[in-house]
């Protein structure tokens, strides 16, 4: 059997081949996840020099790539399956993917409006959507990106290009200390030196302090700085913590700041009614970052930011280019391209839309008040098992603990604690069952249960707790009986 001359347009036997073989591929993958390993990005060290090749001259059959490509998935962190409970777990629901094989397929093109009016009509829908959700009016506008830090940084260049002149040094940006990384970040990246930055003191439960707030922001102004931006935390990544946003927003507006929302974590607690109840001012921020990609449960790669005022997004991004004067847009109509950094890119708005419509917004209100449920228990649990201190009751889906060192380990008592942690995570993700993951808080080591995942379930949460006490009982800590 010889090549054909251009097999870039695969004919009909080969189309159905290769779906067919990706999707069996997909389809083994999905069902033996739940007894997949929790993570095992050790095994992926000795397939890493044998994936390392230059590109091959002619083509290969795809059941021996997928058959190459099996080993390179099944060793990771299985970000994927019920166990992973570490960092904020996104999860991946299958019908994003089914989007994405459409959308990659008929490729059509949306950066703007008018060269396919009706998909770029159900993306500007999806962000109709999530801009209702935050409470958001009509004329809010956003985008879909690749992600929370993304962002984070196109809204501090809104907020730069909104509150401050062309030249923008003298702008000062205030956030608690216990925000995203990605959020200096991103300030660095919009030009603002580190003096800029305020990281401010965070009270018991790890939240913005606004009295704290408010002295920085007068002071700055005092000696000659322009405050301009306070980026408020709907979920920190830490611990879950809710900053006080009705009071944020009440500062701002006193002092003329742009409030941005770094919802990434938090924002679709809003689906359910206590995340409602508890998320409440969001919609006076001028700003919201979501990550679809986390309370969504969407796959990596899916990030969208709201701006309350859609104009000062587009000023922030329109530009003029007269190859572009065939496809202007009508009065009615969003032209992506005028809000983002982006022109080409692909139609990820079906991402959002398909798994909405198919599923309903009743599957994923179920699925937030689950994992609020979860949490509770989480933390119930290791609340009643004396060897564990919790560090706050959860806010969101969070639940961060240490394993107490005995009373008299004194001097080096917290080297001890942080030791001790470190060896507990380390059991405990090498079991395989389940996958957690530790930060710092307080200068001192610090693991943290964080239930987000689709997949994850009571008796996956339970067997975590019940590893945790086992290795806990193992590390010489007894039975922890209150
Ligand atoms: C995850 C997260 C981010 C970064 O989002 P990415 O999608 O990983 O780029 C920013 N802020 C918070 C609070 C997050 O939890």
């Amino acid at each position: 059997m010889s090549e054909p001359p251009f097999p870039l347009e695969p004919d009909g036997a080969a189309f159905d081949a290769w779906t067919s073989a990706c999707v069996a591929f997909v389809r083994d993958y999905l069902l033996s996840l739940p007894n997949q390993p929790a993570s095992d990005a050790d095994a992926a060290e000795p397939l890493r020099s044998g994936l390392r090749e230059p590109a091959p001259e002619s083509g290969r059959p795809m059941d021996e790539l997928l058959a190459r490509l099996r080993p390179a998935v099944l060793a990771s962190f299985n970000t994927a399956g019920p166990g992973y409970l570490a960092f904020i777990p996104g999860g991946g629901v299958y019908a994003a993917a089914l989007a994405d094989y459409v959308a990659l397929s008929v490729n059509r093109y949306v950066g703007v409006a008018k060269t396919a009016p009706a998909l770029v009509e159900i993306e500007a829908t999806v962000i109709a959507w999530l801009a209702e959700l935050m409470g958001y009016p009509a004329d809010a506008r956003g985008l879909l990106t690749s992600g929370g830090s993304m962002s984070n940084l196109i809204a501090i260049i809104t907020a730069r290009a909104a509150r401050l002149p062309e030249d923008f040094l003298r702008g000062i940006l205030y956030f608690s200390e216990e925000t995203h990384a990605s959020v200096a970040k991103a300030a660095r990246l919009a030009g603002f030196p580190e003096r800029n930055l305020r990281r401010l003191p965070v009270d018991a439960r790890y939240r913005l302090e606004p009295a704290a707030l408010e002295r920085a922001v007068t002071e700055d102004k005092e000696r000659g700085a322009t405050p301009f931006l306070i980026v408020a935390n709907v979920g920190t990544t830490n611990t879950g913590a809710l900053d006080p946003v009705p009071a944020i927003v009440d500062i701002a507006r006193r002092q003329g700041l742009w409030v941005h929302a770094d919802a990434a974590y938090g924002g679709f607690f809003r689906l359910c009614a206590e995340g409602a109840a508890r998320t409440q001012g969001i919609d006076g921020c001028d700003s919201i970052t979501l990550d679809p990609h986390k309370g969504l449960f969407l796959p990596y790669g899916t990030g969208c930011l709201l701006v309350r005022d859609g104009e000062a997004l587009r000023r922030a991004h329109q530009g003029d280019a007269a190859y572009l004067r065939d496809v202007a847009p009508d009065a009615d109509q969003v032209n992506f391209t005028d809000l983002s950094p982006e022109l080409s890119r692909d139609f990820r708005g079906l991402r959002i839309w398909l798994p909405v419509q198919l599923h309903g917004l009743a599957a994923f209100r179920r699925q937030l008040e689950e994992k609020l449920e979860l949490t509770r228990l989480a933390y119930a649990e290791l609340a009643a098992d004396a060897r564990f201190e919790l560090l706050d009751e959860p806010q969101l889906s969070v639940v961060a603990f240490r394993l107490r060192v005995p009373a008299g380990a004194g001097e080096g008592a917290d080297e001890e604690s942080d030791r001790v942690n470190a060896e507990l995570l380390r059991r405990v993700n090498a079991r395989g069952r389940v996958f957690l993951s530790s930060t710092v808080l307080g200068g001192r080591t610090t693991l943290r249960i964080c239930v987000l995942s689709f997949r994850t379930h009571r008796e996956r949460l339970l067997e975590a707790i019940a590893t945790l006490q086992e290795e806990a009982g193992r590390l010489g800590r007894g039975t922890g009986a209150k």
